[in-house]
């Protein structure tokens, strides 16, 4: 048997007693005759309470030292996990992200992988060994300390199970598997046992926790499949879909299926006229990655209208980019704080106008006022006062999934 990549998230390693339940699981995965690299995040809200620390410093924490600071978090979780392996009679050993290998570029706070070289890893495996490796970080080019966004220990998962040839990676959690909507959110959500790589990367990218995006994006370039499972379920069996959900290559469904909701809160809405590409310019000087950019460049006349969303995510230092943004710009450039976003996903969705008309109507019954909405192929967002977007949320998931019948596979 080969390799199998289990990724054990905050929730599942709040104390020392989650711990050792995830210990347990490890050691009977290596029992069944795998070779088995376990993942591991920060404990329950650490990577939140050392941020808060930062913030109390600075109210514009350096990025790099802020990389120095929440990498230890996922520190903290391998050693211990590796101790507790240890205690169980297994044979483990932890590393860091750079000892493990995971090359990123230097964008610090939300950097990509670029490489993986798990020679260590590898080695260690060959020993018979457990490896335990800290989540969320590795190493840039230029021998700094990087990390990978918030939710980045999927992508460690993910990027590990690819370099490996691993057999399954495993992203376990406090929730067994991807619903239709947030389950804290919405009474009744369906959970989807399977779901196709762009549907799952587009639920991610509009804010459902479960998966990173930047993981699925990384499993569907290697073709690996990704189990989203529950830390207390039982270890898969010989059907992967009797339980968690299973992310994998899939054919299409009907054309136009909402398969889910997902929202997010956090964003600030990016206006500005007549500044076009030195807008985007100082964007990426800042480091502040926009979504959903929309031109209109001016050339039926008058000036050029730039409009983005910020995700706040992975913006530690919004008060400074604020200043320099004021400075920079004056009033061309306007940053709006106090909306969400709230998307259908589903492929096809936009095939007609019906799926856009029916949320619509939807959230206007709920009594909702829309700000602007946008559209892929695989999604339809609503821009709503933040203050509503759980209200939004379960509007649309009456409107789309609830009245389903039968159920998205
Ligand atoms: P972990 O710490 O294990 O990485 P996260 O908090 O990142 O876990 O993700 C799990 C959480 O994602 C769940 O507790 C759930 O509230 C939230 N979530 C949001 N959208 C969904 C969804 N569509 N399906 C399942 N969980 C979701
Ligand atoms: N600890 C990091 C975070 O809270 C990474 C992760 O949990 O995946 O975002
Ligand atoms: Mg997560």
């Amino acid at each position: 048997m080969g390799v199998v990549v289990q990724k054990y998230g905050g929730s599942s390693v709040a104390d020392v007693t989650k711990l050792r339940r995830v210990a347990d699981r490890v050691i009977r995965t290596k029992q069944a005759g795998h070779d088995v690299v376990v993942v591991v995040s920060a404990m329950g809200d650490t990577t939140d309470e050392l941020l808060g620390l930062a913030k109390q410093v600075s109210t514009s924490p350096d990025r790099r030292e802020l990389d120095m600071l929440l990498s230890a978090g996922e520190r903290i979780s391998m050693a211990l996990l590796s101790m507790a392996l240890r205690e169980l009679g297994g044979d483990a050993i932890s590393f860091t992200g750079s000892q493990s290998g995971i090359i990123t570029n230097d964008r610090h706070v939300d950097a990509r992988i670029v490489e993986v070289r798990p020679f260590r890893v590898q080695d260690e495996l060959a020993r018979g060994r457990i490896v335990v490796v800290a989540g969320y970080q590795g190493v840039s080019y230029r021998r700094e300390v990087t990390t990978l966004g918030r939710g980045g220990s999927d992508t460690t998962a993910v990027a590990l199970a690819a370099a490996l040839g691993a057999e399954w990676c495993e992203i376990c959690s406090d929730v067994d598997g991807v619903y239709s909507a947030d389950p804290r959110v919405v009474e009744t959500p369906r959970r989807i046992s399977s779901l196709s790589y762009e549907e799952t990367q587009e639920m991610a990218e509009s804010g459902a926790k479960v998966l990173n995006a930047q993981a699925v994006e990384f499993a569907k370039e290697q073709g690996i499949a990704i189990y989203a499972r529950a830390t207390a379920s039982a270890l898969p069996g010989a059907d992967p879909s009797a339980d968690g959900t299973v992310v994998r290559k899939l054919p299409p469904r009907m054309p136009g299926t909402v398969v889910g909701i997902a929202s997010e809160s956090d964003l600030l809405l990016l206006r500005a006229s007549g500044q076009g590409l030195r807008l985007l310019a100082f964007l990426d000087d800042h480091h502040v990655a926009g979504k959903q950019l929309h031109v209109l460049t001016g050339q039926g006349g008058g000036d050029d209208q730039v409009s983005l969303v910020v995700s706040r995510e992975n913006l530690h230092d919004e008060d400074r980019v604020r200043a320099q943004l004021a400075t920079t710009f004056g009033e061309r450039a306007t940053l709006i704080d106090g909306f969400g976003a709230v998307s259908a996903i589903g492929a096809g969705i936009n095939m007609s106008y019906d799926n856009l008309r029916a949320g619509t109507r939807a959230l206007e019954a709920a009594g909702l006022s829309t700000y602007d909405i946008a559209t892929s192929s695989f999604r339809i967002t609503w821009f709503v006062e933040r203050t509503r977007l759980n209200d939004a949320t379960r509007a649309l998931h009456a409107a789309f999934i609830e009245s389903q019948t039968p159920p998205v596979p």
